[in-house]
């Protein structure tokens, strides 16, 4: 199949005027089956809710405790190979592992930037990729995995790199949970540690993708994530990250209850539809609302608005008394992110004395509103960019091959 063909049999998304992507795409079946025959048609055990893995080891004539010391073994102790789970008999070992397989993503290229920053493209199963990142505190003691959730993404926002390349596919809940846990062997941070000495201690949902619009496989990673026999984060270590998809804010309230932060990037529907189109669909009236709404928030628990700044178009005066006259009485504070150009962008950085004082307006409106620094400079600037480089990488691959007449399968 040629690149051609490959890219329209993969992403035969539509992405409608609202520059929202309505149909749930999955894998390419051929690629999957492919991978699925290289386990011989094995289960992978990663993923699995704990209903889901006791119907599995039911089936194999498995009582129900089986399922508590199975699911310790790969998510508390981080093994992939059934013949490690001691405690379990020989005889059970083997059946496991005729029948099953504990799946990790493939770490396709791994980065560590010198502000100890690490990158991780990940290749899965299909063979199609996303980056997850590990972002160190300053003291380097702990930090943030920031996780991706679709390969490409539904949405269009203007001013992002992830945007413009069209959503291939949602991850399932194992692939989201398996970038945790390949980050956790990268680190060698295995059992899952018990007191405050986790050096992976947080989960950020603000890789590739919105992550609301792969609701249910999301959700289904989370509880996987804080289930206390297993990772054990704790919810007030997980923040999930949208542009704002107004009903699935609520229902995740209601179902699992992470930190929210919100795309917010403009003070206006008319800006923040012209940079963000899924503000036509939930405008701002809407999107403050669910955020007042959403359980939880208080001023310990408090809204991160994302903001990032463009010059001459959200970071003016006026703006900051927008913004504030916006997001009254909803706990919140503000992230701001000096955006960061890349080739084709539409925009420019706002000037960094705008930046300081956009900030400081805030917080004279009451608002904590921190510069986000960019980390990680010198493994990539920008979000996307891995992932970016690797398709540059393979499509020039093809074009040596077709220009040698070998057109064979580009993502082989
Ligand atoms: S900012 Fe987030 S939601 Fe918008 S296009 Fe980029 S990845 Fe998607």
């Amino acid at each position: 199949m040629t690149d051609a063909a490959l890219t329209a049999a993969d992403q035969t998304n539509a992405v409608t005027d609202d520059g929202i992507e309505k149909l749930p795409l999955q894998a390419s079946d051929a690629a999957t089956r492919a991978a699925i025959a290289a386990d011989h048609g094995k289960r992978d055990l990663v993923g699995l809710s704990r209903e889901e893995l006791g119907v599995a080891l039911a089936e194999l004539g498995e009582k129900p405790f089986r399922v508590k010391q199975v699911w310790q073994w790969i998510y508390n102790r981080g093994v992939t190979d059934f013949a490690a789970m001691s405690n379990l008999s020989k005889d059970l070992r083997t059946k496991l592992d005729e029948h099953f397989v504990i799946r990790r993503p493939t770490r396709q290229v791994e980065q560590t930037s010198e502000d100890g920053t690490r990158k991780w493209l990940m290749r899965f199963a299909d063979g199609k990729e996303a980056e997850t990142v590990y972002i160190p505190d300053v003291e380097e003691t702990r930090g943030s995995v920031c996780i991706s959730s679709q390969v490409g993404c539904t949405l269009t926002c203007k001013f992002c790199h992830t945007g413009t390349q069209l959503l291939v596919r949602n991850l399932s809940a194992a692939e989201i949970v398996g970038q945790f846990m390949l980050a956790r062997d990268s680190y060698g941070e295995w059992p899952s540690p018990t007191d405050e000495s986790r050096k992976l201690s947080n989960i950020v949902m603000m890789g590739m993708g919105e992550p609301l619009y792969n609701y249910d496989n999301v959700v289904k990673a989370l509880k996987i994530l804080v289930d206390g026999d297993g990772i054990a984060l704790s919810r007030r270590r997980i923040t999930l990250s949208t542009s704002g998809v107004v009903p699935e804010m609520y229902r995740l309230g209601a179902d699992i209850n992470v930190n929210l932060a919100v795309s917010l990037h403009a003070a206006t529907d008319e800006v923040r539809s012209r940079i963000m189109p899924i503000n036509k669909k939930y405008p701002l009236a809407e999107l403050m609302k669910a955020c007042r709404e959403y359980p939880g928030v208080s001023n310990a628990r408090r809204i991160t608005f994302e903001y990032v700044m463009l010059k001459d178009v959200n970071d003016s005066d006026a703006d900051v008394r927008e913004l504030a006259r916006l997001v009254k009485g909803i706990p919140c504070k503000f992230n701001l992110i000096p955006f960061n150009a890349w080739p084709g962008s539409a925009f420019e950085v706002s000037s960094w004395n705008r930046i300081r004082r956009f900030s400081d307006m805030l917080a004279d409106e009451g608002y904590t509103a921190p510069i986000r620094m960019p980390r990680g400079r010198d493994i990539l600037a920008a979000c996307g960019q891995l992932k970016s480089a690797s398709e540059r990488e393979r499509k020039s691959l093809l074009k040596a091959r077709l220009e040698a007449g070998i057109a064979d399968d580009p993502h082989g």
